[in-house]
């Protein structure tokens, strides 16, 4: 059966409106990312563990809007709090006190004690950049080959660059992803392996007193799902520091979703700065930047003006406390392990059945199904890695009726406190009758 005729003889609705709406909106879709292969899929509503397209299918939700659906769809908690605070103005630009509870929440759960609020993933990685720059004096930043952190120029170099392009494995070279960014800029963020903490050394020895600090993922997500190396997030710090450097964990996937206090905790390494964004609103825009009390005064003392018409904004704030508070619980926490170890036990039985090349990585409410020969180590391996197990693999849950993240072999999926075993059941279904027909 070819899966991808069966996909667009279901989604003809989707098809007919992205035609239709290409005259006012570029491309077809409101955001490039929304336009995965082999077609954008328009979306009516959500409830629980559900998604129901316009053309009237209903799916389990694992792409869970590039992860940000931890708490589900309409979870009674979030509609209450986001009501009640809709019935009492929703903008201000004057602070509101949900911002202090979600900001004590946060300061309890990642081991920082300051936090101030954004919209957005990018806007968090950008304030850390600011932040390590302001702090140090210097320019230049250390960012790891093959992440995103959003679409600020300091973070678009070397994101997904070509084979061609991106140098050496062991010295990357800086590359700009696509146009928009200045050469000028992509020059001041330095590229590295993930893991490799000899070549962290090597770029700072080279650029003596210009390094303001590194960004980095502390579980690599959007090439696949890569855990680092025993000892490389605390050790990265201590470099860093050795050379009055900073280090910035962007969490703003892995933040709420791989355990309470994100990666740093589930790892033991508290950062000097975090990002956090996507689950942190419970599905409304919502960012965060926290740290220590040495950089995060820069911004209380006005050095760094940390600013934004919508920066914890009364809905949003709402939202986030819900989310923290009364939904992402201990509970919740144990639920994602519980449908965790369903899903990767399941999948990883089904791959050994049908010998099928892979393996499945997993941490909290996240995992990726990874159709690869050997583990994915750093972007060259993921460079590696073909594409077209991921997208058939999309497509097969797809019209099975789950809904994965696009972008097959970047992706993973995300499970929310509404998911239950029938939603997991449905994925596994789905992968046994790929692996039967590949077999
Ligand atoms: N950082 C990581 C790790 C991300 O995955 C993303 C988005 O996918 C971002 C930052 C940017 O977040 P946003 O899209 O909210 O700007």
């Amino acid at each position: 059966e070819d899966q991808e005729a069966v996909f667009l003889a279901r989604t003809g609705e989707s098809r007919r409106i992205r035609r239709d709406c290409a005259d006012v909106l570029p491309g077809g879709v409101a955001s490039n990312w929304q336009d995965a292969p082999p077609g954008a899929v328009w979306i009516s509503h959500g409830a629980g563990s559900r998604l129901v397209d316009v053309d009237g299918t209903s799916y389990v939700d694992l792409h869970g809007g590039f992860g940000v659906g931890l708490v589900g769809h309409a979870h009674p908690a979030i509609v209450d709090a986001v009501a009640a605070r809709v019935r009492k103005g929703t903008h201000f630009a004057q602070p509101t006190e949900d911002a202090v509870v979600v900001a004590r929440a946060l300061a309890r759960r990642f081991g920082l004690p300051m936090w101030r609020f954004g919209n957005s993933g990018t806007e968090a990685t950008m304030d850390a950049v600011h932040l390590m720059r302001v702090a140090t004096g210097r320019t230049k930043i250390i960012k790891v080959e093959g992440s995103y952190h959003g679409h600020h120029d300091s973070v678009q170099v070397s994101v997904y660059p070509s084979a061609e392009d991106a140098g050496p494995s062991y010295r990357p070279r800086s590359v700009r992803q696509g146009m928009a960014v200045p050469s000028d800029l992509a020059r001041l963020t330095v590229v590295v392996p993930f893991g490799d903490l000899e070549a962290v050394e090597r770029v700072l020895i080279e650029n003596p007193g210009e390094i303001a600090g590194m960004i980095v993922e502390p579980i690599m997500m959007n090439i696949g799902l890569i855990p680092p190396p025993d000892g490389y997030l605390g050790a990265l710090k201590a470099l860093l520091h050795r050379y009055g450097a900073y280090l910035a964990f962007d969490e703003v996937k892995t933040g709420l979703a791989v355990s309470p206090g994100g990666a740093g905790e589930l790892l033991g390494v508290t950062p000097d700065l975090i990002c956090l964004a996507k689950a942190l609103g419970g599905g409304l825009p919502c960012g965060a930047i926290g740290g220590t009390r040495e950089l995060m005064g820069l911004i209380a003392e006005g050095v760094y003006e940390q600013v934004g018409t919508f920066n914890g904004n009364p809905l949003t704030m709402a939202a986030a406390r819900a989310t923290l508070l009364d939904v992402l619980d201990d509970a919740a926490y144990r639920h994602f392990d519980r449908l965790r170890a369903v899903m990767s036990e399941g999948a990883t039985g089904i791959l050994r059945a049908h010998g099928l090349p892979g393996y499945v990585q997993s941490f909290g409410a996240k995992g990726a199904v990874i159709f690869h020969d050997r583990p994915l180590r750093d972007y060259r391996d993921f460079l590696d890695y073909p594409d077209q197990w991921g997208q058939a693999h999309w497509l097969y849950q797809h019209n099975g009726g789950v809904f994965l993240p696009p972008w097959g072999k970047c992706e993973q999926w995300t499970v929310s406190v509404q998911h239950g075993d029938d939603d997991v059941r449905r994925f596994l279904v789905n992968l046994e009758r790929m692996a039967r027909d590949y077999a």
